[in-house]
């Protein structure tokens, strides 16, 4: 049985196989969580989005959708970047808020990661509301946890970590 954490924390700093990057479409960095990877990272990550860009995604990555870089002078292995959708109060996007969830483990099982950390995705610049966006990335991870040893969540602030673990146990 494979474990999850919830921890406050910078998505950074994790040893674990593989840390997912709450990235936008474009793949060519922004802030929040994607501007402390690329700045811890260093340039190596962002040259390899620029040849995915070219290569194989002219038109972007689609909110919902991950795909995986190295990870340049990070501790982990891998980065997979995840693209949440803008929060809409007019149009629910839940599904793609899961979809970027359980895109970025298969994307980790292919690769062979067994530990993966996750960041609050959507829940900072998409606007995604915190109580909801911890239950909908708790919900969606929860089926999965067979298949990893470590699926780990690293929350920026105590109010996010506070909710993540409210959400998780009322819903493992
Ligand atoms: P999005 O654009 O998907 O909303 P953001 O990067 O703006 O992504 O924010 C997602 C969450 O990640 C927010 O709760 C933000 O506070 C948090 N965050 C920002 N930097 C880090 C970091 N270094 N490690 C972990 N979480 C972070």
């Amino acid at each position: 049985m494979g474990s999850l954490e919830i921890i406050r924390g910078d998505i950074t700093r994790q040893e674990v196989d593989a840390i997912v990057n709450a990235a936008n479409s474009s793949l060519l960095g922004g802030g929040g969580v994607d501007g402390a990877i690329h700045a811890a990272g260093g340039p190596d990550i962002l040259a390899e989005c620029r040849m995915l860009r070219r290569d194989r995604l002219p038109h972007g990555l689609p909110a919902g959708q991950a795909i995986a870089t190295g990870a340049g002078r990070l501790p982990a292995r891998w980065v997979i970047h995840a693209v949440g959708p803008v929060h809409s109060p007019s149009d629910d996007r839940t599904h793609l808020l899961e979809s970027a969830y359980r895109s970025s483990l298969d994307v980790a099982a292919e690769l062979g990661a067994e530990s993966v950390a996750f960041p609050a995705i959507s829940a900072g610049a998409y606007g995604w509301p915190k109580e909801s966006a911890a239950f909908v990335a708790v919900s969606s991870v929860a089926d999965r946890l067979d298949d990893f040893e470590l699926v780990r969540f690293v929350l920026f602030s105590d109010e996010l970590h506070e909710l993540f673990h409210r959400a998780a146990s009322e819903l493992l």
